[in-house]
């Protein structure tokens, strides 16, 4: 009988710079070396060290300009071929960290969405982001849960389950009956802690982005605001697409390493899921309360803002009519307004627009204005800058109204006039009036 051959080990090699072909991306290769073989240059060309490198492969495959290469010697290049040829089961080494940084991950299950309340009044995003949760539960085989925090609020246990949610967390007590940061926080981390979930999501909203940001700070984990899209990648991490450097390009931003995940999203970013009268769910009642002294922040008195009332809410509007820097002056917006009177909607605008101080700030559609999602967007005289349609690129129609037919807005339109929109506006306006007087 023939002795059992041993097992060959695979090489390893050491990573190398391909000449010519690196960008001087800011040393990323040099962060990610375990062993700090790799040394840059004044030019911000990498450097390694040989005798040092372990063949991780980390920098190689960091590298964005794939400048970083493999190199095997002539015997490890024979017994990679060897091993190839023959399929004999390669021993492969078992990275310890990364088997204990898999262990600790998996800890964590179920994707959570805080539902935000004011008084008792949901927050519409909470709901909407039930909608993407359950998305991301089911592509992870987890529970979808909701977290309802305050004073008297178990019916907004009731609504989540309504809205897809399989459990909820609930702290009701009277220490919670106002949004204060240190109570939520001391709340949510004592949840988070005991039943760890690996996804929380929350609205990008006042509340959301204060309590998010402090929460991911306590937890030691990653968070990512203003997200537009959430999905799963094959590692179970959440792949976060938002826009970054000024909206110019969207990023893709993971937290692969720590736990829970985090990521705000705007209202109306995402869609409205179907609401399911008498859906039931499981409801876990946390005792879990913080002694009123130990909270600070004391709410003396609610003053309601009278700058708002009489200001218009453009997230909630089924027709928006928008106006940019083709408006040409702030009168011309009384064009827009009228189309929105007979069509029941409200004036947006871009930020040209209301920089130029023709429309107030609460109208600014885009990315550092408002996200909506109306059934009917026209866009009247603006150009179609990404800042600008990244807040109205999923209203269900799009109406675009520009003289240059090369404008961007043009590739986000349903539909799409080539005129000048002093013409094109009140035709449409009289052609509308004309219809309903038909009708009466
Ligand atoms: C960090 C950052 C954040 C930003 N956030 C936002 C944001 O939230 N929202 C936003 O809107 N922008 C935002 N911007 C600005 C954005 O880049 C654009 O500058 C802006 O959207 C352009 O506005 P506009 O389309 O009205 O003007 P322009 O780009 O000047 O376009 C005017 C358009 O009107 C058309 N036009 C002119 N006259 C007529 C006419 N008589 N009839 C028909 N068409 C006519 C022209 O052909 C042109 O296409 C941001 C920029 C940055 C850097």
């Amino acid at each position: 009988m023939s002795e059992p051959q041993p097992k060959p080990k695979k090489p390893r090699g050491i990573a190398r710079l391909i000449a010519g072909a690196c960008i001087a991306c800011g040393a990323r290769c040099q962060a990610v070396c375990p062993v700090n073989c790799v040394e840059m240059t004044d030019s911000g060309e990498p450097v390694i060290d040989t005798a040092k490198c372990i063949g991780c492969q980390k920098c190689v495959k960091i590298c964005p300009a794939s400048a970083l290469e493999m190199f095997f010697t002539p015997e490890e290049q024979k017994i990679l071929e060897q091993l190839a040829a023959s399929a004999i089961p390669v021993e492969e080494e078992v990275d310890p960290e990364a088997a204990a940084l898999a262990l600790k991950l998996a800890e964590y299950r179920g994707v959570w969405v805080f539902v935000e309340q004011t008084e008792g009044e949901p927050a519409k995003v909470s709901w909407e982001l039930l909608g993407v949760g359950a998305d991301l539960a089911a592509k992870l085989g987890v529970e979808l849960c909701a977290l309802v925090i305050g004073e008297s609020v178990e019916h907004l246990c009731s609504e989540s389950f309504a809205y897809g949610a399989a459990k909820t967390y609930l702290l009701d007590a009277p220490v919670y009956k106002y949004y204060r940061t240190e109570a939520y926080v001391e709340g949510c981390c004592h949840l988070i802690e005991k039943y760890k979930p690996e996804i929380i999501l929350m609205g990008a909203t006042g509340m959301g982005r204060d309590l998010a940001g402090a929460i991911a700070t306590r937890v030691a984990t990653g968070l990512t605001a203003d997200c537009t899209g959430l999905a799963i990648d094959e590692k179970r991490n959440l792949m976060q697409t938002r826009p970054a450097f000024g909206g110019n390009i969207m990023a893709t931003i993971m937290c692969d390493k720590f736990r829970p995940q985090m990521s705000t999203v705007r209202p109306n970013v995402m869609p409205m899921p179907e609401r399911r009268e008498g859906a039931k769910g499981i409801i876990i009642r946390d005792p879990f309360t913080v002694t009123e002294d130990s909270v600070l922040t004391k709410v003396i008195e609610i003053i309601r803002d009278s700058h708002s009332k009489g200001t218009v809410d453009i997230t909630g509007a089924e027709f928006i009519i928008s106006g940019g820097r083709g408006m040409m002056a702030p009168e011309n917006f009384t064009l827009l307004q009228e189309l929105a009177d007979e069509l029941g909607g409200v004036v947006g605008a871009s930020r040209s627009a209301v920089d130029a101080g023709w429309m107030p700030g609460d109208r600014q559609v885009g990315q550092t204005g408002k996200t909506v999602r109306p059934k009917i967007y026209i866009a009247c005289g603006i150009s179609g800058a990404i800042q600008h349609l990244v807040g109205m690129q999923d209203s269900d129609i799009v109406i675009a109204i520009n003289r240059d037919s090369s404008a961007p807005i043009f590739e986000v339109a349903t539909y799409g006039i080539v005129g000048d929109l002093f013409q094109v506006v009140p035709a449409i306006t009289k052609r509308i009036r004309k219809m309903k007087q038909a009708r009466r």
